[in-house]
């Protein structure tokens, strides 16, 4: 059955890269579509060639602009060069330039990228290119037309019966026949449709780690890695899923239960992590992963008889709403609520807030926190679980940490804790060696 393949901008940062993508694709001929990112970092302090075409797009000087095209020029004909083949781009780039200096549009700018890629991985792999401005359409916010796109891009996938398509853009769907770009790392959301539109079993998502671990390894050592995730635990865990895959990813193909599988293009024989829609495999222990994030506020409301007063949420929420700032979180007392919000959001707007709430119902008080950390600990073996959440705490109490916030979906899928910034890292350990290294 076909598959899709994705890889990512390192997995094409270079000639070298580009010989393994080549081993890879050719090792098993059911991988006949193939969505490339634009050539990403080749090292640590390396730039991605979509920074490189942001900042000569911007250059305000011609000597800067020169000097970045050069780069971005020489990212590319390196490749070509070092892989020996028998092509050039240099027409692409004299159009490219001349587009650039008319200054026809930034996405137009930040595609090409992935455009010049494509063009130059189809000719490497011999097969035929599709160019995504003639079969994704995408709205002015960046999201993906599927009406539009679907007839088009099913009848260009089936004419071509296997193709390299470029991540990262389509067209404009006003008519006005504009590049629009996805937001940032936006290849993964084109390979989702692509694999939507091919009807393919498995859409392949080539990086540069061996999938999801199940904390960050930032905070834990060598954590042990995910074999099977659900698409639902994988939202859950979306704090630390969004820098392996980008999270409108799952959209397209989800109806379509075609599962995604995470694999590292430098060991391809490591397992990598499979997300699925259901599965009757048993995760390994009865936690699938934990991830957080710092940086939330607390606005804690205070009023007798609050439960009383209908419309009471509704007023409150009212006040986020039309200042634009989304909740993450609500938990509720007889007498009190609270709204967790992202720091940075509400700080911007923390006056308008507070006096729109007063305004909106009266509160006897609010008092305001901006130090709070959640932490998701999500798995779906929870269910048939008993003593999870009684675990969870056990594991914080003994490291001495105290809980502000509990918070437990009622599909049982996940525990989110608060816990004060500070915590957040000894917090994970403390969940993880009570979970994991306990039961291993
Ligand atoms: N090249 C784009 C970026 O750097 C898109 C992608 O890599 O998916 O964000």
């Amino acid at each position: 059955m076909a598959k899709i393949a994705k890889f990512g901008g390192s997995s094409l940062a270079d000639a070298n890269q580009f010989k393994k993508v080549y081993e890879i694709i050719k090792s098993d001929p059911n991988r006949m579509f193939v969505v490339p990112s634009a050539p990403g970092k080749r090292f640590k302090d390396d730039t991605k060639v979509t920074d490189l075409l942001y900042q000569a797009y911007y250059a305000k000087e011609e000597n800067e602009f020169e000097m970045v095209f050069q780069q971005i020029k020489q990212r590319y004909q390196d490749i070509i060069a070092d892989l020996h083949l028998d092509f050039s781009l240099e027409k692409e780039f004299e159009t490219i330039e001349t587009n650039f200096r008319a200054q026809i549009g930034i996405d137009y700018a930040a595609s090409r990228g992935e455009y010049l890629n494509g063009l130059l991985l189809a000719h490497y792999l011999n097969y035929p290119f599709i160019d995504a401005a003639d079969v994704i359409y995408i709205d002015e916010y960046g999201n993906y037309d599927a009406k539009l796109t679907d007839p088009v891009l099913t009848q260009a996938l089936k004419d071509c019966g296997y193709a390299v398509i470029p991540g990262f853009y389509g067209t404009l769907n006003d008519g006005s026949k504009q590049i629009k770009t996805f937001s940032r790392g936006g290849s993964d959301v084109t390979g989702s449709i692509v694999a939507k539109n091919a009807h393919v079993s498995l859409y392949e998502n080539w990086t540069d780690v061996s999938g999801f671990m199940i904390a960050d390894p930032r905070i834990i050592k060598d954590p042990e890695s995910i074999e099977t995730i659900t698409y639902r635990e994988l939202r859950e865990l979306s704090y630390m899923g969004a820098s392996v895959l980008h999270e409108n990813s799952i959209f397209p193909i989800r109806d379509e239960g075609i599962p995604i599988h995470i694999l590292n293009t430098n060991r391809p024989q490591d397992k990598g992590t499979l997300i699925v829609e259901s599965t009757c495999h048993k995760p390994n222990h009865i936690i699938t992963g934990i991830a957080g994030k710092k940086g939330f506020a607390t606005i804690m409301i205070e009023k007798e008889m609050m439960n009383g007063e209908i419309g009471f949420s509704r007023k409150v929420l009212q006040v986020l709403e039309e200042n634009q700032v989304s909740l993450e979180h609500m938990p509720s007392g007889i007498d009190t609520m609270t709204l967790i919000v992202h720091t940075d959001d509400f700080l911007e707007k923390e006056q308008d807030i507070l006096a729109g709430i007063h305004r909106a119902v009266h509160p006897d008080s609010i008092e305001l926190d901006s130090n709070l950390a959640l932490i998701a600990v999500v798995g779906r073996g929870m269910k048939d679980g008993r003593g999870t959440a009684a675990r969870i705490f056990e594991a914080l109490a003994r490291a001495n940490i105290n809980v502000k916030m509990i918070d437990q979906g009622s599909s049982e899928l996940n525990v989110i804790v608060g816990v004060k910034n500070v915590y957040f890292e000894k917090a994970i350990k403390a969940i993880y060696e009570m979970f994991i290294e306990r039961e291993a």
